[in-house]
Protein backbone atom coordinates (compact mmCIF):
# COMPACT_ATOMS: atom_id res chain seq x y z
CA UNK A 1 0.00 0.00 0.00
CA UNK A 2 1.31 3.53 -0.64
CA UNK A 3 2.12 5.66 2.11
CA UNK A 4 1.54 9.35 2.42
CA UNK A 5 2.40 11.39 5.46
CA UNK A 6 0.58 14.48 5.29
CA UNK A 7 2.51 17.46 8.51
CA UNK A 8 -0.14 19.70 9.49
CA UNK A 9 -3.11 19.45 9.46
CA UNK A 10 -4.36 23.04 8.81
CA UNK A 11 -7.08 23.72 5.77
CA UNK A 12 -3.90 22.80 3.63
CA UNK A 13 -4.05 19.36 5.04
CA UNK A 14 -7.09 19.02 5.17
CA UNK A 15 -7.92 19.42 1.60
CA UNK A 16 -5.08 17.25 0.57
CA UNK A 17 -6.09 14.76 2.96
CA UNK A 18 -9.85 14.80 1.11
CA UNK A 19 -7.95 14.79 -2.44
CA UNK A 20 -6.10 11.51 -1.45
CA UNK A 21 -9.06 10.00 0.21
CA UNK A 22 -10.91 10.09 -3.20
CA UNK A 23 -7.97 8.03 -4.81
CA UNK A 24 -9.54 4.04 -6.15
CA UNK A 25 -6.50 2.77 -4.72
CA UNK A 26 -6.14 1.81 -0.36
CA UNK A 27 -3.92 4.64 0.60
CA UNK A 28 -1.80 4.12 4.06
CA UNK A 29 -2.15 7.70 4.80
CA UNK A 30 -0.80 9.38 8.50
CA UNK A 31 -1.84 12.97 9.73
CA UNK A 32 0.54 14.59 11.99
CA UNK A 33 -0.34 17.84 14.00
CA UNK A 34 2.00 19.44 16.59
CA UNK A 35 -0.89 21.13 18.72
CA UNK A 36 -3.26 18.94 20.63
CA UNK A 37 -5.80 18.55 18.14
CA UNK A 38 -6.21 18.04 15.04
CA UNK A 39 -7.97 19.68 12.04
CA UNK A 40 -8.01 23.60 13.60
CA UNK A 41 -5.20 25.08 11.95
CA UNK A 42 -3.09 27.96 13.11
CA UNK A 43 -4.96 30.71 13.24
CA UNK A 44 -8.26 29.48 14.34
CA UNK A 45 -6.59 27.51 17.57
CA UNK A 46 -7.02 28.23 21.01
CA UNK A 47 -3.20 28.64 21.32
CA UNK A 48 -3.55 31.78 19.08
CA UNK A 49 -6.88 33.51 18.43
CA UNK A 50 -9.51 34.33 21.10
CA UNK A 51 -13.19 34.70 21.12
CA UNK A 52 -13.13 38.46 20.50
CA UNK A 53 -11.05 37.35 17.02
CA UNK A 54 -13.14 37.59 13.47
CA UNK A 55 -11.93 35.05 10.68
CA UNK A 56 -12.52 37.18 7.77
CA UNK A 57 -13.82 34.54 5.63
CA UNK A 58 -17.37 33.39 5.49
CA UNK A 59 -19.06 29.97 4.15
CA UNK A 60 -19.47 30.87 0.66
CA UNK A 61 -15.82 31.55 0.07
CA UNK A 62 -15.22 28.07 1.72
CA UNK A 63 -14.74 24.96 -0.40
CA UNK A 64 -17.11 22.75 1.13
CA UNK A 65 -15.65 19.23 3.07
CA UNK A 66 -18.35 16.84 4.20
CA UNK A 67 -20.68 19.96 5.30
CA UNK A 68 -20.77 23.58 4.02
CA UNK A 69 -19.71 26.26 7.03
CA UNK A 70 -23.53 26.96 7.22
CA UNK A 71 -25.02 23.49 7.39
CA UNK A 72 -21.86 23.26 9.96
CA UNK A 73 -23.54 25.91 11.97
CA UNK A 74 -26.90 25.49 11.83
CA UNK A 75 -26.30 22.01 13.04
CA UNK A 76 -24.49 23.38 16.72
CA UNK A 77 -26.68 23.48 19.67
CA UNK A 78 -28.14 27.00 20.07
CA UNK A 79 -26.03 27.53 23.26
CA UNK A 80 -22.94 26.94 21.47
CA UNK A 81 -23.71 29.73 18.83
CA UNK A 82 -24.94 31.87 21.82
CA UNK A 83 -21.78 31.24 23.40
CA UNK A 84 -19.74 32.72 20.61
CA UNK A 85 -21.79 36.02 19.90
CA UNK A 86 -23.87 34.65 17.08
CA UNK A 87 -27.46 34.39 16.77
CA UNK A 88 -28.74 30.82 16.12
CA UNK A 89 -31.81 32.03 13.87
CA UNK A 90 -30.14 34.76 12.30
CA UNK A 91 -27.30 33.24 10.35
CA UNK A 92 -25.65 33.51 6.70
CA UNK A 93 -23.03 32.15 4.26
CA UNK A 94 -21.50 35.68 3.95
CA UNK A 95 -21.11 36.03 8.04
CA UNK A 96 -17.56 36.52 9.49
CA UNK A 97 -17.55 34.21 12.39
CA UNK A 98 -15.12 33.86 15.39
CA UNK A 99 -11.97 32.49 14.20
CA UNK A 100 -12.22 29.58 17.14
CA UNK A 101 -15.63 28.22 15.93
CA UNK A 102 -14.13 27.99 12.08
CA UNK A 103 -11.74 26.02 13.88
CA UNK A 104 -14.32 23.82 15.41
CA UNK A 105 -15.77 23.41 12.14
CA UNK A 106 -12.54 22.63 10.26
CA UNK A 107 -11.49 20.23 13.30
CA UNK A 108 -15.14 18.21 13.16
CA UNK A 109 -14.96 17.92 8.70
CA UNK A 110 -11.73 16.29 9.11
CA UNK A 111 -12.95 14.11 11.65
CA UNK A 112 -15.68 13.20 9.52
CA UNK A 113 -13.51 12.64 6.59
CA UNK A 114 -11.22 10.56 8.75
CA UNK A 115 -14.22 7.95 9.17
CA UNK A 116 -15.23 7.77 5.46
CA UNK A 117 -11.70 7.35 4.68
CA UNK A 118 -11.57 4.24 6.58
CA UNK A 119 -14.86 2.76 5.64
CA UNK A 120 -13.61 3.59 2.03
CA UNK A 121 -10.51 1.22 3.00
CA UNK A 122 -7.77 3.58 3.07
CA UNK A 123 -5.63 2.99 6.63
CA UNK A 124 -5.57 6.40 8.33
CA UNK A 125 -3.23 6.99 11.70
CA UNK A 126 -3.63 10.38 13.21
CA UNK A 127 -0.86 11.64 15.59
CA UNK A 128 -2.35 14.69 17.34
CA UNK A 129 0.74 16.13 19.52
CA UNK A 130 3.42 15.36 17.29
CA UNK A 131 5.57 17.48 15.99
CA UNK A 132 7.62 16.39 12.97
CA UNK A 133 11.29 17.31 13.10
CA UNK A 134 13.10 16.21 10.04
CA UNK A 135 12.45 14.17 7.06
CA UNK A 136 15.32 11.52 5.80
CA UNK A 137 15.35 9.65 2.54
CA UNK A 138 16.69 6.87 2.15
CA UNK A 139 16.87 4.18 -0.58
CA UNK A 140 13.88 1.97 0.97
CA UNK A 141 11.34 5.52 1.24
CA UNK A 142 11.46 8.66 3.37
CA UNK A 143 11.61 8.41 7.49
CA UNK A 144 10.05 10.71 9.26
CA UNK A 145 11.59 12.37 12.96
CA UNK A 146 9.23 13.20 15.52
CA UNK A 147 9.91 14.24 19.09
CA UNK A 148 9.80 10.74 20.10
CA UNK A 149 12.12 9.41 17.66
CA UNK A 150 11.41 7.42 14.18
CA UNK A 151 7.92 6.97 13.08
CA UNK A 152 7.65 2.80 11.83
CA UNK A 153 6.47 3.52 8.48
CA UNK A 154 8.26 4.36 5.98
CA UNK A 155 6.98 6.68 3.20
CA UNK A 156 6.57 7.02 -0.37
CA UNK A 157 5.38 10.69 -0.01
CA UNK A 158 5.58 13.39 2.28
CA UNK A 159 3.61 16.58 2.25
CA UNK A 160 4.69 19.47 3.96
CA UNK A 161 1.68 21.65 5.05
CA UNK A 162 2.80 23.78 8.07
CA UNK A 163 1.50 26.87 7.10
CA UNK A 164 2.78 29.94 7.75
CA UNK A 165 6.39 30.56 9.83
CA UNK A 166 7.09 33.83 11.35
CA UNK A 167 9.87 36.01 12.36
CA UNK A 168 9.63 36.00 16.16
CA UNK A 169 9.30 39.56 16.13
CA UNK A 170 6.31 39.88 14.21
CA UNK A 171 4.31 36.81 15.89
CA UNK A 172 3.08 39.10 18.41
CA UNK A 173 2.03 41.78 16.54
CA UNK A 174 -0.32 39.37 13.72
CA UNK A 175 -1.91 37.64 16.77
CA UNK A 176 -3.20 39.98 19.13
CA UNK A 177 -6.80 41.55 18.85
CA UNK A 178 -7.18 44.95 17.32
CA UNK A 179 -7.69 46.04 21.24
CA UNK A 180 -4.15 44.77 22.25
CA UNK A 181 -2.53 46.74 19.11
CA UNK A 182 -3.68 50.02 19.21
CA UNK A 183 -1.75 52.17 21.20
CA UNK A 184 -3.69 53.50 23.97
CA UNK A 185 -2.69 57.59 23.16
CA UNK A 186 -4.35 56.76 19.48
CA UNK A 187 -7.81 55.17 21.24
CA UNK A 188 -7.72 58.34 23.47
CA UNK A 189 -7.81 60.67 20.22
CA UNK A 190 -10.24 58.50 18.88
CA UNK A 191 -12.63 58.38 22.22
CA UNK A 192 -12.49 62.49 22.39
CA UNK A 193 -13.14 62.74 18.88
CA UNK A 194 -16.16 60.68 18.72
CA UNK A 195 -17.21 62.41 22.20
CA UNK A 196 -16.59 65.86 20.21
C1 LIG B 1 -3.07 35.60 12.30
C2 LIG B 1 -3.67 35.00 11.05
C3 LIG B 1 -5.04 35.11 10.81
C4 LIG B 1 -5.59 34.57 9.66
N1 LIG B 1 -6.93 34.69 9.48
C5 LIG B 1 -7.48 34.21 8.34
C6 LIG B 1 -8.89 34.33 8.10
O1 LIG B 1 -9.62 34.87 8.93
N2 LIG B 1 -9.38 33.84 6.95
C7 LIG B 1 -8.57 33.24 6.02
O2 LIG B 1 -9.07 32.81 4.96
N3 LIG B 1 -7.25 33.11 6.21
C8 LIG B 1 -6.69 33.57 7.34
N4 LIG B 1 -5.36 33.45 7.52
C9 LIG B 1 -4.60 32.76 6.50
C10 LIG B 1 -4.53 31.32 6.98
O3 LIG B 1 -3.24 31.03 7.36
C11 LIG B 1 -5.10 30.32 6.01
O4 LIG B 1 -6.46 30.55 5.79
C12 LIG B 1 -4.98 28.88 6.52
O5 LIG B 1 -4.91 28.76 7.93
C13 LIG B 1 -3.74 28.29 5.94
O6 LIG B 1 -3.85 26.92 6.12
P1 LIG B 1 -2.59 26.02 6.21
O7 LIG B 1 -3.11 24.63 6.43
O8 LIG B 1 -1.68 26.26 5.07
O9 LIG B 1 -1.77 26.51 7.49
P2 LIG B 1 -2.12 26.54 9.04
O10 LIG B 1 -3.53 26.86 9.31
O11 LIG B 1 -1.07 27.39 9.64
O12 LIG B 1 -1.90 25.03 9.50
C14 LIG B 1 -0.63 24.44 9.58
C15 LIG B 1 -0.72 23.33 10.61
O13 LIG B 1 0.52 22.64 10.62
C16 LIG B 1 0.89 22.38 11.95
N5 LIG B 1 2.33 22.23 11.95
C17 LIG B 1 3.25 23.17 11.63
N6 LIG B 1 4.49 22.65 11.69
C18 LIG B 1 4.36 21.35 12.06
C19 LIG B 1 5.29 20.29 12.29
N7 LIG B 1 6.60 20.47 12.14
N8 LIG B 1 4.79 19.09 12.66
C20 LIG B 1 3.46 18.88 12.82
N9 LIG B 1 2.53 19.87 12.62
C21 LIG B 1 2.97 21.07 12.22
C22 LIG B 1 0.39 23.60 12.71
O14 LIG B 1 0.24 23.32 14.08
C23 LIG B 1 -0.96 23.86 12.02
O15 LIG B 1 -2.01 23.15 12.61
C24 LIG B 1 -4.78 33.95 8.67
C25 LIG B 1 -3.41 33.84 8.91
C26 LIG B 1 -2.86 34.37 10.08
C27 LIG B 1 -1.40 34.25 10.30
Amino acid sequence: MTAVAIVGTGPMGIYTFRALCAKPQPLHIWLFEKYSKAGIGMPYSPETASKSMLANIASIEIPSLSDTYLDWLQAQPKARLRGYGLDPTDLDDRQFTPRLLLGEYFRDQLMALVQTARSAGHAVVVREGTEVLDIRPTGAGLIVRTGSGDVEEVFDRVVLATGHVFPDSEVGVSMQPVSATVPSATKEKARERASA
